[in-house]
């Protein structure tokens, strides 16, 4: 019996979960949503680090993993390599490219939180898009600034911070109105890659304001690396109906 552990948490992995029979299995670590509609198993929550995840491909019999985590889920995808190296299991992994400035755009790469501070000091009214992480610091927020924070947590904010609990894709025409509401002058960014929230680099663009970037974690490498779901999936496919 080959079995599939497919590490999640991304509309990447739900697209690859998808495709994957009932055998295999959707790994989550457990901050959103989880899917109720998927023939494969689907699991919740940390395997207990590298020593935990290497009992459970031991334990149920993986034959291969498949890291379609967030390109910022650094640990997860760091843990899965050294793993599947202990326990020879082949890795595989979907590593969404990066986005690429283009003409107008006035990004600013910050390497950790104090340099995001510091790249927003300029500016009064800043857009978060980096999930729940700005929720910690509503308390540092300095007078001159009020923060629009877009994550998935329902949160109250506070006198300086107003909470978007929204999930993507976002539009241009639904960033564009967001642009305007909160009167946004600059925006806080992952480097995420995709179609699903690159409308917020496109309206920064057309209004010429500039993007705090946090810079993309290095990750580890794969046997086989996928730009996007589908390439992934279609391997995937040919490698489960192997003879
Ligand atoms: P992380 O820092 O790389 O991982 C922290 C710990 O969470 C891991 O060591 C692991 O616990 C557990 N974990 C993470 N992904 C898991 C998975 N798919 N299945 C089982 N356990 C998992 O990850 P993160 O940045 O907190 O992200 C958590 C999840 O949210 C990821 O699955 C990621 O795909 C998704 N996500 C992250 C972002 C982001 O910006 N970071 C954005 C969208 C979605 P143990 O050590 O106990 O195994």
């Amino acid at each position: 019996m080959t079995r599939v552990l497919l590490l999640g948490g991304t509309g990447d992995a739900l697209a690859i979960a998808r495709a994957l029979p009932a055998a295999h299995v959707y790994s989550l670590a457990g901050l959103g949503r989880v899917p109720g509609d998927l023939a494969c198993a689907v699991r919740v929550g940390g395997f207990g680090g590298i020593d935990g995840l290497v009992r459970y491909l031991c334990d149920e019999h993986i034959a291969l993993v498949v890291d379609a985590t967030h390109p910022y889920a650094a640990q997860m995808s760091r843990h899965a390599s050294d793993a599947c190296a202990r326990a020879d299991v082949p890795l595989w992994a979907v590593r969404r490219p990066a986005w690429q400035p283009q003409a107008g755009d006035d990004w600013r790469e910050a390497l950790d939180w104090r340099d995001i501070v510091e790249r927003i000091a300029p500016f009064e009214r800043p857009l978060f898009t980096l999930g729940r992480e700005a929720l910690a610091h509503l308390h540092e927020i300095p007078a001159s600034q009020h923060w629009t924070i877009r994550c998935l947590d329902a949160h109250p904010g506070n006198e300086r911070a107003s909470i978007i609990d929204a999930r993507g894709p976002f539009d241009l025409d639904g960033e564009r109105a967001l642009f305007d509401a909160a009167r946004i002058d600059v925006v806080v960014s992952k480097n995420s890659g995709g179609r699903a929230t690159e409308a917020k680099l496109a309206v920064a663009r057309e209004r010429g304001l500039p993007v705090v970037m946090l810079t993309r974690p290095a990750l580890p490498d794969a046997a086989r690396t996928f730009d996007d779901a589908a390439s992934a999936r279609d391997a995937l496919q040919h490698w489960l109906n192997r003879p």
